[in-house]
C-alpha cells in the first residue's frame, strides 16, 4: 500500500501529509494584495510582506524548497489566476527560470497562473550574467546588470513573474529587454515585496 512519509507542518509542528497543513495555509499564506509603480505606467502587485514569508522564501536554497513554492504558488499564483480576467489571452514568463537545485523557484510560480486566459511560457527571460542579488545595495546592482535575453520574437501581452521585489532593479531590467522585442509587458506578480528591508 502507498503510503506518504509522516512529517510535521513547518508551522503549527502538527503532523500533515503537506510541509504546511492545510489549517496554516489558510491562516498564515491568505494572500493581501499589494501593489507599487515601477515606472509612470507599470506596476508590480505583490501577495505577502516579505517579513510574514521570510523563511519560507529561504527555502529556495535547500531539498525542500520546490515543495514549499509548490504551497506558495498555489495560494498565492493560483488563487490569483482563478480570479484574473482580461480581455484578450495574455502569458507569463518567470524570471530567469533556470534551473538550481533541480528546479527553477520561478517556474513554479509561472506555472501555477495556467487558466484559460494566461499561458505560461518557460525558458523565455534568462539572464546572462550569473550576478547575485542578495543584500546588496541599489549601487551594485545597477553596476552589474543581470543581462536579460528574451528569446520570443512575436508580440505578446506579458505578465512577469518572480518570487521578491527588492529595488525593483531586476523587474525594471527585464521589462526593458521584453519591451525591446515589441512585447507588452502588462504588470508583474511576485510573492514578496522586501522594500523595507
Ligand atoms: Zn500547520
Amino acid at each position: 500500500m502507498f503510503c506518504l512519509p509522516p512529517m510535521r507542518c513547518l508551522l503549527c509542528k502538527k503532523f500533515s501529509f503537506s510541509h504546511i497543513c492545510t489549517n496554516c495555509q489558510g491562516t498564515f499564506l491568505k494572500p493581501t494584495l499589494s501593489s507599487r509603480f515601477l515606472t509612470d505606467d507599470f506596476k508590480v502587485f505583490s501577495f505577502y510582506r516579505y517579513s510574514d514569508i521570510a523563511a519560507l522564501l529561504k527555502t529556495k536554497h535547500t531539498h525542500i524548497g520546490a515543495a514549499i513554492y509548490k504551497i506558495l504558488a498555489y495560494n498565492a499564483m493560483k488563487k490569483f489566476a482563478d480570479n484574473f480576467s482580461f480581455e484578450q489571452k495574455v502569458y507569463a514568463i518567470g524570471i530567469d527560470d533556470h534551473s538550481k537545485h533541480g528546479y527553477a523557484h520561478t517556474a513554479i510560480l509561472t506555472k501555477a497562473l495556467k487558466s484559460d486566459i494566461i499561458t505560461p511560457l518557460f525558458a523565455t527571460l534568462r539572464a546572462s550574467n550569473n550576478v547575485h542579488y542578495a543584500s546588496k545595495s541599489l549601487s551594485y546592482r545597477l553596476a552589474h546588470k543581470r543581462g536579460f535575453i528574451y528569446h520570443d520574437k512575436s508580440p505578446k501581452d506579458i505578465i512577469l513573474v518572480d518570487d521578491i521585489i527588492t529595488t525593483g532593479t531586476t523587474i525594471l531590467e527585464a521589462l526593458k529587454a521584453i519591451e525591446k522585442a515589441q512585447s507588452t509587458p502588462i504588470f508583474a506578480l511576485t510573492l514578496a515585496d522586501a522594500r523595507d528591508l
